[in-house]
């Protein structure tokens, strides 16, 4: 019998630990590193994600689950510091980060100088600047959904679907035999346009996120109703509906349940305008990926109807037409980035909506703590952008059923899946309370050795 090579295995977590932004896991096999995830932290100064507490030079490795910029954001950075390994993730993955690194490097700029402005003392340099996102991407290997690919000496990696975005994936891992599966942001099953998160069959050991481990969410039908309802509001009353969106996924997912009202004139029919040039650039790559669609969306596709089309949707990619729509007086609706307000157009929208009593501020996704988001939803009376004091008179909804992550229930359900208990899972991707709380459901009503890991301390793993 061939001798089995003890790897020797560890794991340390260097982000995204009783907090949700800046993933970062990193996987010790003998003498190889492998990183899964280096994303950028939010809701902190942007300058901040300069600080990587491992060294960049000693990385064989990234994987690289989705292209969410907490989860990707912080991977030219490694490049500028001496990494010079590959960065695996799927086909649409790759597609989508390159926008998403691109948009960083502006908004990396923009925070840049308002810190400078502000007189403290800190470089005016960006975090990274556009050639370094080439030539990072130039180290991207692609490995599509459910093919073995082998990044080093007996290390075997599979993506498998996660359903949260286009192209998202729930890396396994396997070191000779000893698997190590990685939930990533596991989404919602029966979400439009993208297929279901695959169960995970094997994990020796699991690291599952847990943005909500400790909420169960409405259901997508109410959630879609209660969208119907807001457009409704403003084409009576008057005002714009503005939507702050994550410009990759959600956005998509909503254009889809308009375009399904549209076009069964459930409501009046009110300009649509997608004021981000960054979401237009997502959508098209969206259309460029039907590998990633599920059965009903290719069936729509196929039958000429593209769910992402619709008379009334206006794509606002020049700045000159940003400041039509932002000027203009007629009742639509706005879907502007970022979506929890930490930069892009949407500031605009807010600077004129938020003090306007008719408008509605509609949230559709999660807000860290420390985002102007979370200000505004948790009911602050007055914000602060670019440097004025902005009063807000508007209505400010939520609607938590679009999100994009699985709820506890459908978490729980996703590790009761795997054949047989995990030796150990390490909740991860969530605030202290949701995380602790989960970890604790998952020992008590599961039996599973379950815990928050702490920040950057080393766990020594058993081969299998
Ligand atoms: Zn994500």
């Amino acid at each position: 019998m061939k001798e089995k090579t003890d790897l020797n295995l560890s794991i340390s977590f260097h982000g995204a630990v009783a907090r949700t932004t800046g993933s970062a896991h990193l996987i010790k096999a003998g003498k190889k590193s492998i990183l899964l995830d280096c994303g950028m932290i939010q809701g902190i100064p942007h300058h901040h994600n300069k600080r990587i507490s491992f060294d960049p030079t000693t990385i064989d490795s990234v994987v690289l689950s989705h292209a969410h910029i907490d989860h990707s954001g912080r991977i030219p950075l490694l490049f500028q510091r001496g990494f010079e390994g590959s960065v695996y993730c799927t086909p649409a993955t790759k597609d989508l980060v390159r926008i998403l690194l691109l948009d960083a490097v502006k908004i990396s700029k923009i925070d840049a100088r308002k810190e400078q402005k502000s007189g403290k003392k800190v470089s005016l340099k960006p975090l990274y600047d556009e050639e370094d996102v080439y030539n990072a991407l130039k180290h991207f290997v692609t490995v599509p959904y459910h093919n073995t690919e082998s990044i080093e000496n007996h290390v075997n990696l599979k993506f498998i679907d996660a359903g949260h975005i286009l192209g998202s994936a729930q890396p396994i891992l396997d070191f000779d035999g000893t698997i190590i599966a990685f939930t990533g942001d596991l989404g919602q099953n029966d979400t439009p346009i993208i297929k279901n998160p695959d169960p995970i069959e094997k994990a020796h050991y699991l690291l599952t996120e847990s943005t909500y481990g400790n909420r169960i969410h409405p259901q997508l039908e109410k959630a879609r109703n209660l969208l119907y309802k807001y457009v409704q509001h403003v084409t009576k009353e008057g005002g714009k509906l503005i939507i702050p969106s994550f410009t990759i996924g959600r956005t998509q997912l909503l254009i889809y349940f308009l375009n399904e009202i549209y076009e069964k004139e459930i409501v009046d029919k009110t300009p649509v305008y997608i004021d981000s040039p960054m979401a237009i650039d997502a959508t098209k790559i969206y259309l460029k990926h039907p590998e990633c669609f599920d059965k009903e969306t290719l069936k729509l596709l196929k039958s000429g109807d593209n769910p992402l089309r619709f008379p009334e949707l206006k794509f606002s990619k020049s700045h000159r037409e940003s400041r039509n729509i932002l000027t203009g007086w007629e009742t639509c609706v706005v879907f502007a980035g970022s979506g929890m307000c930490t930069g892009g157009r949407i500031l605009s929208h807010l600077i004129n909506e938020l003090p306007t009593r008719k408008s509605v501020i509609l949230f559709v996704g999660y807000q860290a703590k420390g985002t102007l988001g979370r200000k505004i939803v948790d009911g602050a009376e007055k914000v602060e952008i670019y440097e004025k004091n902005v009063i807000i008179r508007s209505k400010v909804k939520m609607i938590r059923g679009f999100s994009a992550h699985a709820d506890k229930l459908e978490l729980k359900k996703h590790i009761a899946k795997i054949k047989k208990k995990p030796w150990k899972t390490f909740v991860i991707h969530g605030e202290a309370d949701q995380s602790l709380t989960f970890a604790a459901d998952l020992r008590n009503t599961m039996g599973i050795w379950a815990r928050v890991p702490e920040y950057r301390k080393e766990y020594h793993l058993r081969s299998a």
